[in-house]
């Protein structure tokens, strides 16, 4: 049987890592750390996401808003509220919460996003540091999936790994920071021929096609360490029952072959909330000439 990857409980240990060393540099500071998030329309999903986000703000000490426009709103309006954050000195993070809806330009905005308060990592020019292999901010789901395997005890020089999906968002570099770390990547996606094949042959699965139960117990080599980013709803079965989340793995059927495995609620999206508040700290720190860094979480032995 699988061991859990438990994102939950790393997430809770990244918090209490990131409330010291906010409480350490207040002073030196002066001011808290600023995290502004930018919603466009009433998406559900979305609400739930920027709510669970603020909470977990509040529990680390830094002080979160919304800056909510209406589904009607247009690009202007939305880059000049960007604008407005950038030039903000109580603002050390600005997400632009993704999807935004039609029609407008979500890549636009991410752009105008600046670079030193871009800590979903998205802006090209951190995308481009992480490339190189040069410090800044990085996405926050793929750099939670590698504090989870680092504090899994999960040795990934010279593996085989096989990542599901190409968005900038999670595969893409998802792939860069595994090679990074001296794995072997194959970055499969939709246009992929033999699928089951890439994935039997894969020590290290991660998948993020946003296709519910995609990958099964008969795709998964034998104590293949398993990462599930994806999230999905699926509506209550009757009334008066609760709607739950699944992921792309199987869980159940591939958990008893899989040496490692993330659950789904439980694994990646909690460590996603927790990268998005370590960049805000780093953010914060680096705009406060800060010396010192985040106290780090220790890695198991
Ligand atoms: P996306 O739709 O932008 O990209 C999906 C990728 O998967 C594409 O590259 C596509 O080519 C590939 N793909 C789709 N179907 C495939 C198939 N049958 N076989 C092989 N490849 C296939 O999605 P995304 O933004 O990268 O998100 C992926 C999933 O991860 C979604 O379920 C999303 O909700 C979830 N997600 C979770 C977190 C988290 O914190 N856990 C964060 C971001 C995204």
């Amino acid at each position: 049987m699988a061991k859990r990857l438990n994102g939950q409980a790393l997430a809770a240990r990244y918090e209490t890592s990131l409330r010291t060393s906010v409480a350490q540099h207040l002073t030196t500071a002066g001011c808290p750390p600023g995290l502004a998030v930018v919603r466009v329309g009433d998406d559900p999903a979305s609400g739930v996401y920027v709510g669970r986000k603020a909470q977990a703000c509040g529990r680390v000490g830094i002080r979160s808003r919304i800056i909510h426009h209406p589904a009607t709103a247009s690009q202007q309006e939305v880059l000049e509220s960007i604008c407005r954050l950038n030039a903000d000195p109580a603002c050390d993070g600005i997400l632009v919460q993704l999807p935004m809806p039609a029609p407008l330009n979500a890549r636009q905005l991410l752009l105008a996003v600046d670079p030193a308060k871009d800590v979903d990592g998205l802006h090209p020019l951190n995308l481009g540091r992480l490339v190189r292999g040069e410090p800044g901010l990085r996405p926050c789901t793929p750099a939670g999936v590698m504090a989870l395997l680092a504090h899994g005890g999960i040795a990934l020089e010279g593996i085989r790994a096989l990542v599901i999906g190409r968005s900038i968002l999670v595969g893409q570099p998802m792939g860069i920071m595994l090679q990074q770390a001296n794995v072997t990547v194959t970055v499969a996606h939709s246009r992929t021929r033999n699928l089951a094949d890439h994935c039997r042959q894969a020590e290290l699965l991660v998948a993020a096609a946003g296709q519910p139960g995609l990958v099964g117990a008969h795709w998964v080599r034998p104590e293949a360490v398993v990462v599930d980013v994806g999230i999905h709803r699926v509506p209550p079965p009757r009334q008066g029952t609760r709607a739950t989340l699944r992921g792309d793995v199987c869980f159940a059927e591939v958990e008893p072959r899989a040496s490692h495995i993330t659950p789904v609620p439980g694994g990646v999206g909690p460590m996603t909330v927790a990268m998005l508040l370590w960049n805000t700290v780093q953010a914060w720190q680096q705009r406060c000439g800060v010396v010192g860094g985040i106290t780090p979480v220790p890695l198991p032995r």
